[in-house]
């Protein structure tokens, strides 16, 4: 079975949601677009507080090389501009009070495009990984090096997470005909589909679609392990090829995308539609309704749980993503935005709330480690301040994938520690 070193085998948890169809979740009264859903530089706001704004309106300008139009996902007046919280920071967002009809601006759907074409349409509509990381696919898309392959990352590891298993099951041919556009925009005609073997009955919808639609590609299914569907660690199991420390997958000839990202990027080619909404899981213990629902940008993740049954006593712990690399909220007062893939309420069972203790020297951290690192070390020399040590066992090549965490019998916060060496690394101007 194809697979990477290392990694772990958490509860899947994903049969609270996975065959619960995708339904529309109502529009609310109000939303609150932030314009930084992406990766690299926020937005910058191109409408004042008064306007009219259609769905589909472009109410932020990408600014600069790294980052992303933002849209309207209603129609009606911008009521004001301010800056709010989001799920791991705080940035400007557009709040936009709904007038219930649903003006939608979009642009022409294009026929038979050229590879420039596909990626300005990607660009034009602000299609960004929607797999969590947001990085702008137009720019993926454009790599300075020779590629000559593109994976579609539908391994879906995190835990509880089904929207893209939602997508490969509902929407089969939009999304591999989106992925096939992506191809395209690389120069290639062909293109692999790499799925953890927990989702083969996906896989064989997909193969029929891929036949009645004349679509060259290949499923490859590979071990059910966490973090299967990291970037690096699906690269080495689909094609054997491993991506140096520090570089890009384009350096190794490979670009992935998402599930998600090949839906969007195929209703921005075909229907000229902005990426202004996306499918969200809501599940854990602590829901008493799991749902995928697609959910308009700016939406309050508040509103989604109350439509779940709310946030009962037996919920915990509030998570934006999965329980592994997820962001962990006080309150569900911020907003649905590109790149939120799942909203969790996890029980105290589910959460393993436990005091963290000192090492105990197991080296559990360090086998779980898809990256090779040596995690207790990296957490040893940040809590002593010693940045440059941390440096030097390469904290920065982590991918904050929790694996550690989750293997640790003490309980270290060692993601937060490797997110603090980071940090820490970067502000004395070390290796980005
Ligand atoms: S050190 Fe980083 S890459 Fe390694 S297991 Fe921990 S979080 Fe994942
Ligand atoms: S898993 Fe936890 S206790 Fe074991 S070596 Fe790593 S940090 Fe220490």
């Amino acid at each position: 079975m194809k697979t990477f070193p290392h990694g772990i085998h958490p509860k899947g948890n994903k049969e609270r949601s996975a065959n619960v169809a995708v339904a529309e979740f109502p529009a609310p009264e109000a939303v609150s677009i932030p314009l930084l859903q992406h990766a690299g530089k926020a937005a910058v706001a191109k409408v004042r507080k008064g306007d009219y704004v259609k769905a589909g309106q472009k109410i932020g300008e990408a600014e600069g090389a790294i980052s992303a139009a933002v849209f309207s996902s209603v129609s009606g007046e911008v009521i004001a501009i301010e800056k709010r919280p989001t799920a791991s920071g705080h940035c400007e967002h557009v709040i936009i009070k709904n007038d219930g009809k649903y003006e939608e601006e979009k642009l022409a759907p294009l026929k038979n495009p050229a590879p420039e074409q596909i990626v300005r349409r990607l660009a034009d509509c602000g299609i960004v990984g929607m797999g969590g990381a947001g990085f702008p696919t137009a720019v993926k898309l454009a790599p300075r090096d020779k590629v000559d392959a593109f994976i579609i990352n539908a391994a879906e590891c995190e835990p509880y997470l089904t929207c893209d298993y939602r997508i490969l099951k509902e929407y089969p041919r939009e999304f591999l005909m989106g992925a096939q556009y992506m191809a395209a925009a690389l120069g290639l005609e062909t293109f692999f589909v790499g799925l953890e073997d927990n989702k083969a009955d996906a896989a064989e919808i997909l193969d029929k679609a891929a036949s009645d639609n004349n679509i060259c590609a290949k499923m490859v299914l590979c071990h059910t392990k966490y973090p299967q569907g990291a970037e690096k660690q699906l690269i080495y199991a689909v094609t054997k090829r491993k991506v140096r420390v520090g570089k890009l997958p384009a350096s190794a000839g490979v670009i992935v995308c998402n599930v998600h990202t090949a839906l969007s990027a195929f209703y921005a080619i075909e229907n000229g539609e902005k990426c202004y909404k996306r499918i969200v899981t809501v599940s854990g213990g602590g829901v008493k309704t799991p749902a995928n629902f697609w959910v308009r940008t700016g939406t309050p993740v508040s509103a989604v749980l109350d439509a779940c049954g709310g946030i009962g006593d037996a919920a915990v712990k509030l998570l934006i993503g999965g329980p592994m690399m997820g962001f962990a909220q006080s309150n569900g007062d911020i907003a649905v935005t590109k790149t939120t893939s799942g909203i969790l309420l996890l029980t105290a069972d589910e959460a393993s709330a436990e005091e963290s203790g000192p090492c105990i020297n197991c080296a559990s951290c360090v086998k779980a480690c898809p990256m090779s690192l040596m995690p207790v070390y990296i957490d040893a020399c940040i809590l002593s301040g010693d940045v440059g040590g941390a440096e030097k066992y390469g904290a920065m090549n982590c991918i904050e994938c929790g694996s550690c965490a989750f293997v640790c019998p003490a309980r270290r916060p060692l993601v937060q520690s490797m997110r603090l060496a980071k940090k820490k690394i970067r502000e004395k101007g070390g290796k980005r």
